[in-house]
């Protein structure tokens, strides 16, 4: 037995489901997960000494790749002083006046420990400044685990098969409505349906939980005007396209001003840091300078700062970082689509910048149940195919493929060369 399985037994016993997240648990694809040791660059190795080209990079934050040595000297050099003070820090300021100056909707922010927290509290603060009490969101979108965005919440809860959590009372989750992405008179009809109750309407600016979706041409655009005409706030959740499609994310991919966004993943460099920000006249609103309570004793940690400042430092610094990065993938995956057609079967292809996700359908994929009518029998029998290959996908057909910075062509080509092979066996 390798040394993944036994690992994987012994945390069974101690961890629910063996792991500490559940789509890590290798679920929706019937495999054991691989436990691993260490990563560099574009690779990640396991507790076997399996080495695998990864497009995870841990769920988006590694866009620069693994390891990368500007970030983990950083840390190095932070970790020397202390690793929590509880207190407020130089580092901090730095990065929220980065923050300020790379995103220009964002005039004040907030950091936190993870997307879910940044989530959740940009959802109080939109209802204590609008003094509104129901949220849209769509189908399909993942927003983090907080109780009130659990509600048709995309791929973890998706393959799990679990239409909802247990454990949330429906006090939480009534005030949670759901519209369809790409549909803007869903949108219109709740907000219809709901006059001068909508606090704000919540979205990813490019769908990344139900696989990657596309906003449609107009699509972000009909939010901001159907936000402004009914007096709701517009949330974009960029914890993965923020920092990632653009220096400014998605809403300066796209040219649309939401009123908050939610940060996670790329802006801690790989360590657990979320961040909420918008205009200063809603921030303002946020305790101990208003009314609307949020804390947290690890915020603005020294050495999570430290990681963040220098990875967002290297991205803001490196020049043509992003349209090298955006070019390269896509050229990546317009060679996908050749081979893919080249193999006969049904498949969308969908992507955006350095994330895109083939779905098994004939169905072209544009909101959640489109993205429903996917073969996972045979992404199953894909994603165990490419592993024993050393390409390590996404353990399921609704998670993003993630392109790094430090993907070479030729390791790109290795991917399409076995994706190739995979349809000719
Ligand atoms: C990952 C994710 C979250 C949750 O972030 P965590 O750091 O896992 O809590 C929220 N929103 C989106 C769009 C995400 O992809």
């Amino acid at each position: 037995m390798g040394r993944s399985e036994d690992l994987f037994e012994r945390a069974r016993t101690c961890i629910p489901g063996g792991v500490n997240s559940p789509v890590r648990a290798f679920g929706s694809v019937g495999m054991t997960p691989r436990f691993i040791q260490r990563a560099e660059g574009s690779y990640v190795y396991d507790a076997d000494g399996n080495k695998y080209l990864d497009f995870i990079g841990s769920w988006g934050p590694m866009i620069l790749g693994h390891s990368n040595p500007v970030v983990l000297e950083a840390v190095e050099k932070a970790i020397r002083d202390g690793l929590s003070y509880g207190a407020a820090t130089e580092r901090e300021v730095t990065m929220a006046e980065l923050i300020c100056s790379i995103v220009p909707s964002v005039e004040m922010v907030r950091m936190v420990n993870s997307g879910t927290e940044a989530v959740m509290s940009a959802l109080r603060l939109a209802r204590g400044y609008t003094g509104r009490t129901k949220i849209i969101k769509f189908t399909g979108c993942y927003h983090g685990h907080c109780d009130a965005m659990l509600v048709k919440a995309g791929s973890g809860v998706m393959t799990q098969g679990i239409p909802d959590s247990a454990g949330v009372p429906k006090g939480c989750t009534e005030d949670t409505l759901t519209a369809v992405y790409n549909n803007l008179e869903s949108v219109e009809a709740l907000m219809d349906a709901n006059p001068r109750a909508v606090a704000a309407v919540i979205v990813e600016p490019v769908g990344a939980n139900m696989g990657v979706v596309n906003p449609a041409p107009g699509f972000l655009e009909g939010l901001r005007t159907l936000c402004d005409k009914n007096g709701a706030l517009l949330i974009f959740d960029e914890v993965i396209t923020g920092f990632r499609l653009a220096l400014d994310g998605a809403q300066g991919y796209f040219g649309v001003q939401p009123d908050l966004t939610t940060f996670g993943k790329i802006i801690g460099g790989g360590m657990p840091v979320g961040a909420y920000g918008g205009r200063k006249e809603i921030m303002s609103m946020v305790a101990p300078s208003g009314a609307v309570y949020q804390a947290g004793t690890l915020s603005g940690n020294p050495v999570a700062m430290a990681a963040g400042l220098a990875q967002l430092t290297a991205l803001k610094d490196t020049p043509n970082l992003y349209s090298d990065l955006n070019d390269k993938a896509n050229r990546f995956f317009t060679s996908l689509e050749i081979t893919l057609k080249n193999a006969g079967i049904p498949f969308a292809l969908n992507h955006t910048g350095s994330i895109g996700s083939v779905f098994f359908t004939g169905t072209p994929v544009g909101d959640y149940a489109s993205s429903k009518t996917s073969d996972t029998e045979r992404y199953r029998d894909y994603f165990a195919y490419m592993l024993s290959q050393g390409i390590y996908l996404a353990p399921s057909q609704f998670e993003a493929m993630f392109i790094s910075c430090s993907h070479t062509e030729e390791e790109l080509q290795l991917v399409l060369d076995c994706v190739s092979r995979y349809f000719q066996r």
